[in-house]
């Protein structure tokens, strides 16, 4: 493509088979896409959300509730469609939760848009008012938070609860067990400087699934599980207080890569050779021993005759950990990683209470268990099917990502769409003061904010248009801020005695993310496709929305 200036006339030379569109129909179609983008979730939201099913090529099943992985799962093709997308991927990455709600949000900030461009209104004077919104609603965010207090149990309770809420996912019982144990996990790996800083690296909270068993078997393991087998059948299987060895070291004899050949002429040379092999395998051993290390996990392999002679000494020993497990491993057990076997010394060796290989559903995995302090933990997701351990996992992370945000940023907000009025109510009464040409954009901000509370009453089967006009009423009134949509007893109530507690970095990522991403969908105004299909219009690429819901 080649861009020429013609006296003044600006020249695009495209090549054959390409695509334009320009101006207002770039725009109307952008919108059209991630509206329907945004329409194809929408049903997810919230606990009475519905699930939806996806089937791959390959047909693969994943049955889920969750934003982000539906839209990662539906394979869109359109541009625009992989833009909202990416929206969700964001604020996946960024605070593990709100995946629906900001991609609901872009999808209502570009109809409001649309309304207002039909009325001739730039996109620039948009784009601004929507800026000047968000910031805005990021500021009336701060004012309605509260504080969290680490110590107090109840509230990160409920925050978890909340996120755990939606997914479908066990019963009540099973949903407050799953969340004690993620606090549980979070706390052992959180770090508070002397500032009184909190760090949490949730890389530091494994997840682990297998099929099988019931949910409530799902535990917390004060170490780290690895799903690998003990690897030689003569070794033990259980050892107690066990001193681990940490190794990035191959127990074998290392093969050159250059063609060496060895001629060998006789049947003794044979066997010199063989035993000089075999000796330098004892030898490897020999210094495991001296460390007295009684377990040993290697990021590398291990030979047969090495496996023989540490199964002679009554050592357990696991080969090819991945590295990330090894990092666990460190952190869980005080090991230091040893990158040669003459660095193994006693004053490097982990302890675990518990080190054992046990079989779950037909599989062996090894259990680094009963750490003292250990600053890496596992969960260990169980469950019906695979389909049920994965949407666990997928919740599992969610209320780890939520949760330790929530804790590093300190703070929470209510939720049940209660928040979401407190800041179009808010807004509404900010455009009036601003009073300029960006008043509407506000507006339209603050309209986008209550399709929350709405899409929320929707899938209760409650009158949406009554619920809002209520909400509104009350958010008006003094102390109004904590009313939301309640599902449950289908009306407003007060969503902070509910205990429907969010946290407040997820609310203001979905501000900022949404506001962002609408905006920059909103510049589009010429779309250029060099394939010889032209973008096809609202949901192209995308499954028919109708099927999807
Ligand atoms: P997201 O991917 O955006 O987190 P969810 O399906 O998890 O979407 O739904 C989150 C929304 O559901 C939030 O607005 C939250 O406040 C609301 N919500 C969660 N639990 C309840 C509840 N028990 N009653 C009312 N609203 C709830
Ligand atoms: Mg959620």
């Amino acid at each position: 493509m080649a861009e020429n200036q013609l006296g003044g006339q600006q020249v695009l030379y495209l090549p054959e088979g390409a695509n334009r569109i320009i101006g207002r129909d770039a725009q109307r179609i952008s919108i059209a896409v991630a509206v329907a983008v945004a329409n194809a979730v929408k049903t997810t939201l919230g606990p009475k959300g519905l699930d939806k099913m996806l089937v791959s090529d390959l047909g693969d099943i994943v049955i889920t509730n969750d934003g982000a992985t539906i839209l990662n799962e539906m394979n869109v093709e359109h541009p625009i469609a992989k833009i909202m997308v990416d929206v969700a991927k964001t604020q996946d990455k960024e605070v593990g939760d709100g995946t629906t709600t900001v991609v609901i949000l872009t999808g209502e900030l570009l109809k409001g848009a649309g309304e207002l461009l039909e009325q001739a209104v730039h996109p620039t004077t948009i784009i601004k008012g929507y800026k000047i919104a968000a910031s805005k609603a990021v500021e009336i965010l701060d004012k309605h938070s509260k504080q969290i207090d680490v110590k107090d149990e109840s509230v990160l309770q409920k925050i978890a609860l909340v996120t755990l809420g939606s997914k479908n996912i066990g019963t009540e019982e099973e949903k407050t067990m799953i969340s004690k144990l993620i606090i549980k996990a979070i706390k052992q790996v959180m770090k508070t400087d002397e500032a009184g800083k909190v760090d949490i690296d949730t890389d530091f909270i494994k997840v682990e699934k297998k099929a099988g068993g019931n949910i409530s078997d799902t535990e917390l393991i004060n170490g780290v599980l690895i799903d690998k087998e003990v690897s030689h059948p003569g070794m033990p299987k259980h050892i107690a207080n066990a001193k681990i060895a940490l190794l990035d070291a191959a127990l074998e004899i290392e093969k050159t890569e250059t063609d060496a050949r060895i001629e060998i002429t006789s049947p003794d040379q044979m066997q010199a050779f063989l035993q000089q092999e075999e000796k330098i395998l004892k030898g490897m051993v020999e210094k495991i021993k001296n460390s007295k290390a009684n377990a040993v996990f290697t990021q590398k392999g291990i030979d047969d005759m090495a496996q023989h002679y540490m199964a002679k000494e009554g050592i357990l020993a696991v080969r090819r950990v991945k590295k990330s497990d090894m990092e666990k491993l460190a952190k869980a057990t005080g090991a230091k990683i040893a990158t040669s076997l003459d660095d193994l010394s006693e004053k490097d060796m982990g302890f675990a209470g518990l080190v054992e290989e046990r079989k779950i559903s037909g599989e062996q995995m090894v259990f680094v268990e009963k750490c003292k302090d250990p600053k890496s933990v596992t969960l260990f997701i169980r469950g019906g099917t695979q389909q049920v351990v994965d949407e666990e996992e997928r919740a599992v992370v969610d209320v780890i990502g939520a949760l330790s945000s929530a804790i590093k940023d300190g703070k929470y907000v209510i939720g049940a769409g209660a928040i979401e009025m407190a800041l179009a109510n808010g807004l509404r009464i900010y455009a009036n003061e601003v009073g300029s040409r960006e008043q509407l954009s506000i507006q339209k901000f603050a309209d986008a904010l209550e399709a929350i509370p709405k899409t929320l009453a929707e899938s209760a089967g409650m009158d949406t248009i009554e619920t809002i006009v209520q909400l509104r009423n009350k958010h008006r009134t003094k102390d109004g801020e904590v009313m939301g949509v309640d599902i449950v007893n289908n009306k407003v109530s007060d969503m902070a005695k509910l205990g429907i507690l969010e946290p407040k970095k997820v609310k203001e990522e979905e501000l900022i993310t949404a506001s962002n991403a609408a905006n920059m969908i909103l510049r589009i105004d010429d779309m250029i496709s060099s394939k010889s299909k032209a973008p096809s219009g609202p949901g192209g690429g995308m499954p028919p929305g109708g099927e999807m819901e």
